[in-house]
């Protein structure tokens, strides 16, 4: 029993392309997670979306709730990407955050419309539904879904999945953590750590502590942060994306191995792979 988690794309800021790029991938940010009743949940629509439409396309049409973290471009130009959207059988469900600048149905409405894109709504075959996520928590289906707000221009969320087999995964793109204040650190760190520590981190390392500080408030975090908060909570396993897009293959090799040498247990995010997340050992002790 464990929730599978699919990377279309941890592609920061925008996408990338060429040679260079292959092992990584150069898509935006979109993940899919898959229960372990089968439930499924997207993280985000970036351009990943269109490998994760395929993924999809080959387990048949059901329900998707699609969960932004917020609408910064790179987060949603994967919505004029998924084919399924023109195909009956299928039910997306958009939920999201209330920003200052709109909330879910808003945004994804507006990107979805001309003169940004020629496809009316009554076109597509798909069910669609919106839902605001204002609340601490709330479930989909077995899932338990937990946020909290994180430091980002425009604001951003993280969010934590609990699963029923015990398997939990905090997902924390988009987070500048030197800007935090003292109740977003609480919040994020409880969110990683409580009721028992995550098995899987998923997190912004889209700088490193050599070049964060000639890009303060852009809205990022270096890897050694993402691996810091891991360590200070106790989640073993840390998945490191929105990798800026100048990064190449041959230097996200590099930093995997200077990351390796630090946390055996972090990995940089590839497009096109395929994670089981399980509970650990400790989670029938917890309520
Ligand atoms: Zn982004
Ligand atoms: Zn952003």
């Amino acid at each position: 029993m464990s929730m599978q988690l699919f990377i279309g794309g941890m592609r920061g800021s925008q996408p990338a392309t060429g040679t260079a790029f292959e092992q990584f991938g150069g898509d935006t940010t979109s993940l899919l997670l898959v229960s372990s009743e089968g439930e499924r949940l997207v993280f985000d629509a970036g351009t990943g979306m269109h490998t994760i439409a395929r993924e999809l396309a080959t387990m048949g049409p059901g329900e998707v709730a699609v969960l932004f973290s917020h609408y910064h471009l790179d987060h949603m130009v994967g919505l004029t990407m998924n084919p399924l959207f023109y195909e009956s059988g299928w039910s997306f469900k958009f939920m999201g955050p209330a920003l200052a600048d709109g909330d879910v149905r808003e945004v994804v409405t507006r990107v979805l419309a001309p003169p940004y894109w020629p496809v009316s709504w009554e076109q597509m075959e798909a069910r669609f539904e919106f839902a605001t996520f204002d609340a601490e928590e709330i479930g989909i289906g077995n899932l338990r879904v937990r946020q909290c707000p994180v430091p980002h221009p425009g604001g951003c969320r993280a969010y934590r999945i609990d699963d029923a087999s015990g398997a939990a995964l905090v997902y924390a793109t988009d987070i500048e953590w030197r800007n935090r204040t003292k109740a977003q650190e609480t919040a994020f760190v409880t969110m990683c750590g409580e009721p028992k520590p995550a098995d899987l981190l998923v997190i912004d390392a889209h700088f490193a502590e050599a070049n964060a500080d000639a890009f303060v408030g852009w809205g990022h975090t270096c890897w050694e942060d993402g691996v810091g908060i891991a360590g200070s909570v106790g989640v073993e396993r840390v998945l490191l994306g929105h990798h800026a897009p100048e990064a190449t293959d041959q230097a996200l090799n590099a930093l995997e191995q200077q990351v390796k040498k630090c946390v055996p247990g972090a990995a940089l995010a590839r497009s096109g792979q395929w994670l089981t997340i399980k509970g650990n050992r400790n989670h029938a002790d917890m309520a």
